[in-house]
């Protein structure tokens, strides 16, 4: 996940205002989970109380001064009383029993600057089962001045003993007003892709950054092109060489969703981008379908991380959704 702008999202408030009045009567949750789904700013939240935890001057809203010598440690990135977990190789890996071993270490420890000490886990949904496990009894007798922060987009993957154990904050989108306002501010390229992004303003970011706009409309176009038998799937394939399986599949997926939500409220053809095209394919496949065509798709999606031929594999799914809209129209037309 990008960076937030600035980490005061405005759809944060009323959340942080409940754990600054923990902190202010001294009843800070020694374990926090900060949920919701991606795109939302979990990982600001999360930077910006434990920035506030180790503030030794924190300003009347809670944020850290910026100014102090704890502040100015964590903005280094070497405070002795913070420590980040993070899987080790890349983003989508896992978090393992031994790096867990070592916050708890950590969380053992005294305090160095005689305040919190404060731990994140980010995503705290990658620790492996005997990672998450391993932390149970540390929340069971949790240290004093101690608090673990835990980032998580699929809190349901931590064992339910794991979660018991957390006060649970639970970001929510914001309205779609506020959404696009924040946007037009700090990010006026995302506006357009805000439907596209579910609501979640800083995934729209990530797709303008990324260019899934452009892919999404290109995207379209072929399918719209292949259920009219205007392009075939192998030709339509070789123009997607390079992209990656998975952030094809991501797209295809974007494409898909629209469709369905296209196929069963027309209102909304308006409101999401390439909304007339999906509109017109919605009139050629039916219902069944497109379900049976995106559990295909998930199917494939989940075999993603398995090493696939790339080119073969679009193929196959440009192939599968010429047989769905033909299947379609068979049953249409018999
Ligand atoms: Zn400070």
């Amino acid at each position: 996940m990008i960076a937030a702008q600035s980490d005061r999202l405005p759809w944060h408030h009323a959340d942080w205002d409940r754990l600054i009045v923990c902190y202010r009567l001294a009843r800070v949750p020694h374990a926090i989970a900060v949920a919701g789904s991606a795109g939302l700013g979990k990982s600001a939240f999360a930077c910006r109380f434990a920035r506030a935890l180790l503030c030794l001057s924190p300003l009347p809203d809670g944020d850290g001064c910026g100014r102090c010598r704890g502040c100015a440690l964590e903005a280094a990135g070497s405070h002795p009383d913070h420590y980040i977990v993070q899987p080790e190789k890349d983003a989508g890996g896992p978090i393992k029993i031994d790096q867990i071993r070592q916050l708890i270490d950590f969380l053992m420890r005294s305090s160095q600057y005689g305040g919190f000490r404060v731990a994140l886990v980010d995503p705290a949904d990658r620790m492996t089962v005997s990672a998450a496990n391993s932390l149970l009894k540390t929340l069971e007798e949790p240290p004093a001045a101690a608090v673990l922060l835990l980032v998580a987009s699929a809190l349901s993957q931590l064992p339910a003993t794991l979660r018991s154990r957390c006060r649970r904050v639970q970001l929510k989108p914001p309205a779609a007003g506020l959404a696009r306002d924040w946007l037009a501010t700090h990010y006026p390229d995302a506006i357009d892709l805000l439907a596209l992004a579910g609501g979640m303003p800083l995934r729209a970011i990530a797709y303008a950054q990324a260019g899934v706009g452009e892919r999404y409309t290109a995207l379209v176009a072929d399918l719209v092109a292949i259920a009219h038998n205007r392009q075939s799937p192998v030709l339509a394939a070789q123009s997607w060489t390079g992209i990656g399986l998975r952030a094809w599949i991501e797209l295809l997926q974007l494409a898909l969703a629209g469709l369905a939500r296209v196929a069963v409220t027309d209102c909304d053809a308006d409101r999401i981008p390439s909304g007339a095209q999906l509109h017109m394919l919605s009139q050629a496949i039916d219902c069944s379908h497109l379900h049976d065509y995106i559990e295909q798709v998930t199917a494939i999606r989940r075999a993603a991380d398995q090493p696939l031929n790339e080119q073969l594999a679009i193929e196959d799914l440009l192939i599968g959704w010429r047989t769905a809209v033909r299947g379609a129209r068979a049953q249409t037309m018999g």
